[in-house]
């Protein structure tokens, strides 16, 4: 369909959620443009208004929940607008929405949406429904529409087969598969060529990755050689998948960042046993030793969630020290959520909501100090930043990322562009930021 831009149905699309969500709405727009739709930046101007949302935490799905509510509201103005919810939310809780929403015209889960196109023609009287969950579904041969910048996402696989007991995500977004490494090199140059200097690997465990002989150490190294992206990141690994080769591409290939998101979610053996993260502490200590050593100037960062079922107050300390004991970059830190589908959703809490919030404040308290520690000990050496833009304080200051994933905030000066890399002082620091001179 050929369809010109004045005449093309007008869709709008509001993304909530992770990386990988935002990521699957460029997806998602590549399939759409394809198919003749054109792209509007409010919902008002739209005859289709999709939402791709997020399921991990209760919290996340009451937000959807409450804006799905506002769109409702100018629906009922205009019949004719089409509502469409996307992703993990569809996807977890296909039957009730029709229920609770029966305004929306489409529910599409994260595998249905190279059908978008026929479900959102079909969708007239009865609510078009597609959730099947499909094994194979990579979006092999869909080039994203990539946002444009600095940095670009590359989802290299989908879906994940752990099942730690608190998730979700095996549910809703399925079985693990990977994209092809061709595939994948396509998207990162094509990338490379709108001017992306910088690109990160995206998948739930990302460095299980493999498709034949390419595991995600050779995916590394293939993406290494794509001329003009300087700089590789990804996330989020798996502690339990972090083999020795993938730490020797991280230390041998130099656009490989000394950076790395680890999640754990709690110190206490007991808790990690419980939620079936298939590591014990002394594991993932012995894990963050090795990245140590082979990559001297790695920072690290984690997930923590608070108040799992079963945890108790030396659980809960056994988390704070292992916090001090890794010396975390930085944190995100939850309270738990407990949801359906998954294991631990029949064991209930055991934690009152009161009690979590104490233990969150207490994590992000001490992740604060931990943080600024570690800020501080930057401060008189030298960072290459790439510059992402003007910073969001400051007036007359830009801001970049260092290879540690650290923003930088320096001076502007004529000559310095967005997509350059610069030499950066560290003249003082914050728990967010490094505040820096030109070196
Ligand atoms: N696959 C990644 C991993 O295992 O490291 C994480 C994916 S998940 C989108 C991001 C984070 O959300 C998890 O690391 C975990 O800390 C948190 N999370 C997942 N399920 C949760 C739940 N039921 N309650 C609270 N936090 C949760
Ligand atoms: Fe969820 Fe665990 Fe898979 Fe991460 S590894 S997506 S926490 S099941």
């Amino acid at each position: 369909m050929n369809l010109d831009r004045t005449d093309a149905p007008r869709v709008y699309l509001e993304t909530y959620g992770c990386q990988m969500n935002i990521a699957d709405s460029e997806t998602i727009r590549a399939i759409l443009r394809r198919a003749g739709y054109a792209w509007v930046k409010r919902p008002e101007d739209a005859d289709a208004i999709l939402i791709n949302t997020c399921a991990i935490r209760e919290h996340a799905e009451e937000r959807v929940l409450g804006r799905l509510g506002d769109l409702a509201r100018l629906k009922h103005r205009r019949p004719e607008i089409k509502l469409g919810l996307l992703g993990c939310m569809a996807q977890h809780n296909r039957a009730a929405l029709v229920e609770q929403a029966p305004y929306l015209d489409l529910v599409a889960g994260p595998d249905s949406y190279r059908r978008l196109p026929e479900l959102l023609g079909r969708a007239a009287f009865d609510p078009a429904v597609d959730v099947r969950l499909d094994r194979g579904e990579t979006y092999s041969g869909i080039a994203p529409d990539h946002s444009g910048g600095v940095r670009a996402y590359v989802t290299v696989m989908r879906g994940c087969d752990k099942f730690c007991a608190f998730c979700v995500v095996p549910y809703v977004r399925g079985r693990e598969r990977s994209l092809a490494p061709a595939d994948v090199i396509a998207q990162v140059r094509e990338v490379a060529a709108r001017g992306a200097k910088e690109v990160v690997l995206l998948g739930q465990t990302v460095n299980a990755y493999r498709v034949g002989d390419a595991g995600f150490a050779e995916l590394l190294r293939m993406i290494a050689r794509v001329e003009g992206i300087e700089r590789i990141r990804f996330t989020s690994p798996h502690p339990a998948d972090m083999r020795d080769e993938v730490i020797d591409a991280m230390a041998s290939e130099p656009k490989v960042q000394p950076y790395l998101h680890l999640p754990v979610q709690s110190g206490s053996d007991r808790v990690l046993s419980a939620m079936d993260r298939g590591y014990t502490v002394g594991e993932y200590l012995d894990l963050v030793a090795r990245l140590r050593r082979a990559i001297p100037a790695l920072a690290l960062s984690t997930d923590i969630i608070v108040g799992f079922h079963g945890e108790d107050d030396r659980d809960f300390d056994a988390t704070l020290e292992l916090m001090r004991t890794v010396g975390y970059d930085s944190a995100f830190t939850f309270k738990y959520s407990l949801r359906e589908h998954t294991r631990a959703f029949k064991l209930g809490d055991t934690v009152s909501d009161d009690e979590k919030a104490r233990r969150l404040a207490a994590a992000i308290a001490l992740q604060e100090r931990i943080s600024l520690e570690r800020n501080r000990a930057a401060v008189g050496a030298t960072f290459a930043a790439l510059v992402e833009g003007p910073a969001r304080r400051g007036e007359g200051m830009l801001a970049g990322k260092t290879p540690q994933f650290k923003t930088a905030v320096f001076p502007a000066t004529s000559g310095i562009g967005v997509g350059d890399t610069v030499m950066v002082r560290v003249e003082s620091a914050t728990a967010h930021s490094l505040r820096c001179s030109l070196a």
